[in-house]
């Protein structure tokens, strides 16, 4: 599923936080949305979900104007940062909940959720932890498994807000590989949030590094350490985090 924005605009009272933002992510790319705290990287991830309404302009799925199409119509999935699992579910009843709550006509047997499920945790090499409760999983194993989650439903598009924010640097990093190796398997088409330029670096196809509500450059992580065309992007590549 390619994504398209065009013209998008964004202001929260006087504040201008998405100002006329053009973007074009191909099928199948993963992206990273790169900028310090308050660029607009969540407002712009937000309303590519449809949690949000952009004041003007356009955001298409494969062409499809869906800038005001309802979240549940556009098959996508999230991770955030404190996307917290159900507590009082086991790891099994977490991942199967987005086909559970299917209305019953598109609703999959349960032995087709219980296949389905199985295979999801088997993605996220967690295949045996499904009997588990969420408390008795580490903070990156609970974080695969909100991948998981957000994968059962099969989104068309993976939204991630700062994904392993909450997570230590040793995590951090093996999640960072990890959420790369499991692109490389499903190529689904996924955007997702960070301020840490090495996460995006090593982890996004292409690099969007925004600044207050405006985009700075789009590239390949080779291509924006090679030729950064603005000091911003000089200024906070080399700013080691
Ligand atoms: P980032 O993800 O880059 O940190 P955000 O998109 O979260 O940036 O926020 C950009 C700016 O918009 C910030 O100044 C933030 O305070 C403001 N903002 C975000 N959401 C709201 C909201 N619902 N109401 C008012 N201001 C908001």
């Amino acid at each position: 599923m390619s994504i398209e924005v065009r013209g998008l605009q964004k202001a929260f009272g006087p504040v201008v936080v998405c100002d006329h933002l053009d973007l074009d992510i191909a099928s199948g790319e993963l992206v990273a949305l790169l900028g310090p705290s308050g660029s607009g990287k969540t407002t712009l991830l937000r309303i590519i979900a449809g949690l949000e309404v952009p004041d003007a302009g356009q955001v298409l799925f494969n062409g499809e104007d869906t800038t005001h199409t309802d979240v549940r119509q556009r098959h996508v999935g999230f991770v955030f940062q404190h996307y917290a699992l159900f507590a009082h579910m086991t790891i099994f009843e977490n991942v199967a909940f987005g086909l559970r709550v299917r209305p019953k006509a598109t609703r999959p047997s349960d032995a087709d959720i219980r296949r389905k499920v199985q295979e999801l945790l088997q993605l996220v090499q967690l295949d045996s932890v499904g009997h588990r409760y969420p408390h008795q999983l580490s903070g990156g194993q609970r974080q695969r498994i909100a991948l998981a989650r957000a994968l059962a439903v099969e989104p068309r598009v993976l939204l991630l807000d700062e994904p392993f924010g909450a997570l230590d640097a040793k995590v951090r990093k093996e999640l960072r590989r990890w959420l790369r190796r499991l692109h490389d398997e499903v190529h689904l088409t996924s955007v997702f949030v960070t301020h840490d330029q090495e996460e995006a670096m090593e982890v996004a196809d292409r690099v969007v590094v925004m600044n207050q509500g405006r985009i700075e450059q789009v590239g390949t992580p080779e291509a924006l350490y090679d030729t950064p065309a603005t000091p911003f992007v000089l200024r906070f590549l080399s700013d080691v985090a």
